[in-house]
């Protein structure tokens, strides 16, 4: 489990705070000027149907559930219990505290959401953002080769069906609410590094790789409890998370 923990928080973690801003910001530029009629003509090439599998809601096929700021207000107000710090905590300070960019919901132990009942979901006129845009995506992303392309679509033919007929005007409204929600969560990235590089220079803190898998480490065997700082609209709330008894 730590092995494939740190795998992926190390592909996060090796470059700086400035280096992953400006990527960030190079992200967001992409994403705008990423013309609409190409998206808009993949989705309708794709013709993707849900087929109510509910596979997309479980940790298994989909690991895990990200809150935009407007997701979380919603959230909780339906179960103040249902967010959780999103997992794969991108920094750790000397002082060996984490900080994330947000919340993720919770899940239950055999991995569906905190939502899902009997195959649906309980909360579905208010699911958070990602839920409603899923499987649709536009971000960039290396492939096995490490060639970084646009990646527009998750899960593909692993769910669903597919070259079904939709319309235009569904379509296009498919792309404008991905591309509307790939922003929102790229400004969510932008605001969280730009809020931990502001806390780290006023502070005098800084990134330490070494403290950040001693302190992972000792947490998943049981030793200690973690200090995790989860941002939220421009600051951050502190977490002290237990580790999980056997
Ligand atoms: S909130 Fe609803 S749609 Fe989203 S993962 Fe949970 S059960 Fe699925």
């Amino acid at each position: 489990m730590y092995d494939s923990f740190l795998k992926k928080v190390i592909s996060v973690n090796n470059n700086s705070i400035e280096t992953r801003l400006a990527e960030a910001k190079e992200e967001l530029t992409g994403v705008r000027s990423f013309p609409d009629p190409e998206f808009v003509s993949i989705i309708k090439e794709l013709g993707f149907k849900c087929e109510l599998c509910a596979r997309c809601c479980t940790k298994e096929f989909n690991d895990h559930v990200f809150l935009l700021d407007a997701d979380l207000a919603v959230i909780l107000e339906i179960d103040p219990d249902a967010p959780i710090p999103a997992p794969y905590y991108e920094f750790c300070d000397q002082k060996g505290r984490f900080y994330v960019s947000g919340y993720a919901l919770k899940t239950k132990p055999d991995g569906s959401c905190i939502f899902l009942e009997n195959n649906r979901c309980k909360i579905y006129g208010s699911r958070p953002l990602i839920c409603r845009v899923y499987p649709y995506m536009l971000h960039r992303e290396a492939d096995e080769t490490g060639r970084v392309d646009w990646r527009q679509i998750s899960g593909l033919n692993e769910h669903g069906s597919y070259h079904c007929d939709l319309s235009d005007s569904e379509c296009e409204s498919i792309a404008r609410e991905t591309k509307a929600y790939e922003e929102a969560y790229i400004r969510q990235i932008i605001g969280f590094l730009e809020a931990v590089d502001a806390h780290f220079t006023k502070n005098g803190l800084k990134h330490v790789q070494r403290t950040y898998d001693r302190r992972m480490r000792d947490f998943l065997k049981g030793g200690c409890e973690l200090e995790v700082f989860v941002y939220r609209e421009g600051g951050f709330e502190k977490h002290l998370l237990r580790p999980k008894a056997d």
